[in-house]
């Protein structure tokens, strides 16, 4: 992203930048645009955030991004595509300005807290269904005599799938818990986009497994579900700057209370 607003004088600001990734840009109505307002303040404060009514002859979609992701209703569902956007000269009026100049850097932050959380909600809807889909797979598919169900070595993949589960299950009800009761959850929703996008990645993973060369065919979703599900790992923000984050909390709380406690999940009980 590299968009500046500058005023025009005439009450309006004029936008001009670039974006790429832009998700479901291809089919919406109204995009909201960050744009740098004041190089000069400090950093969290130098940009503001526009509502703008599409279209408009300022804002040009440049292509639409294909990725990895095999199509299907999953990334349908969002346009199917993440666009590249040129914007060039586009008028914004001054009314169009959302929460005053400045603001844009902390409300993408508190879009992106509730945005995680939902994420992570959908991660473990999906992972739940390929566990379910890899369970029904097993109990029928006999090898060597016996069904799949039957081996030990099986059942372990299954445990561990579970175990997955219900830590992220638990993860999103503390985060929705301190969401729900406005308390700070800023270091818990790090860890757990990181931790369910990497849960969902690996059930997944185990389904396909476990069903064989069915599980790479597109016969079943777990193919489309995997090639859609690798972008976790990157979007709101990717792994290693999360987990960069969460171990500068961690020593910081450390710093401050004595304890890494509170930096880990330490206030739940
Ligand atoms: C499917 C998809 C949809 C998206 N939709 C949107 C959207 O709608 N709106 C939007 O604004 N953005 C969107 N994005 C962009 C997404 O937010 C960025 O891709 C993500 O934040 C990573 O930024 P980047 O791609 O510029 O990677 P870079 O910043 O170039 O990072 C590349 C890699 O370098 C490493 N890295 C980067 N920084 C650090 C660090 N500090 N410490 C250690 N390692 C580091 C990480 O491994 C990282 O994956 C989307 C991306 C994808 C894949």
């Amino acid at each position: 992203m590299r968009t500046k607003a500058e005023k025009n004088g005439q009450g309006n600001y004029v936008l001009n930048g670039e974006k790429w990734f832009s998700s479901a840009a291809a089919v919406a109505d109204i995009a909201m645009i960050m744009a740098r307002t004041n190089p000069e303040a400090p950093r969290h404060q130098q940009f503001s955030t526009f509502l703008v009514e599409l279209p408009n002859p300022g804002y040009n979609i440049v292509r639409n991004i294909d990725t990895m992701a095999i199509h299907g209703p999953l990334t349908d569902a969002l346009g199917g595509t993440h666009s590249e956007i040129e914007i060039k000269d586009l008028i914004v009026p001054e009314e169009n300005l959302v929460g005053g100049e400045g603001q844009g850097f902390a409300m993408g932050q508190h879009r992106l807290a509730y945005g995680r959380l939902r994420h992570g909600m959908h991660n473990v809807a999906m992972a739940q269904r390929a566990l379910d889909l890899a369970t029904a797979h097993i109990t029928e598919r006999e090898t060597f005599g016996q069904l799949l169900s039957d081996r030990q070595a099986v059942q372990f993949m299954l445990a561990d799938c579970a175990q997955d589960l219900y830590i992220a299950r638990l993860m999103l009800l503390h985060i929705a818990y301190k969401a729900e009761n406005g308390m700070d959850l800023r270091q818990e929703n790090g860890i757990a986009k990181v931790y369910l996008a990497n849960m969902v990645h690996r059930v997944v993973d185990t389904a396909i497994q476990l069903h064989g060369a069915l599980g790479y065919s597109t016969d079943t979703p777990l193919a489309a579900w995997y090639t859609s599900i690798r972008s976790q790992r990157l979007v709101d923000g990717a792994d290693e700057v999360h987990r960069w984050k969460t171990g500068k909390n961690v020593i910081k709380a450390f710093k401050e209370h004595g304890t890494t406690a509170l930096a880990a999940g330490g206030d739940l009980l």
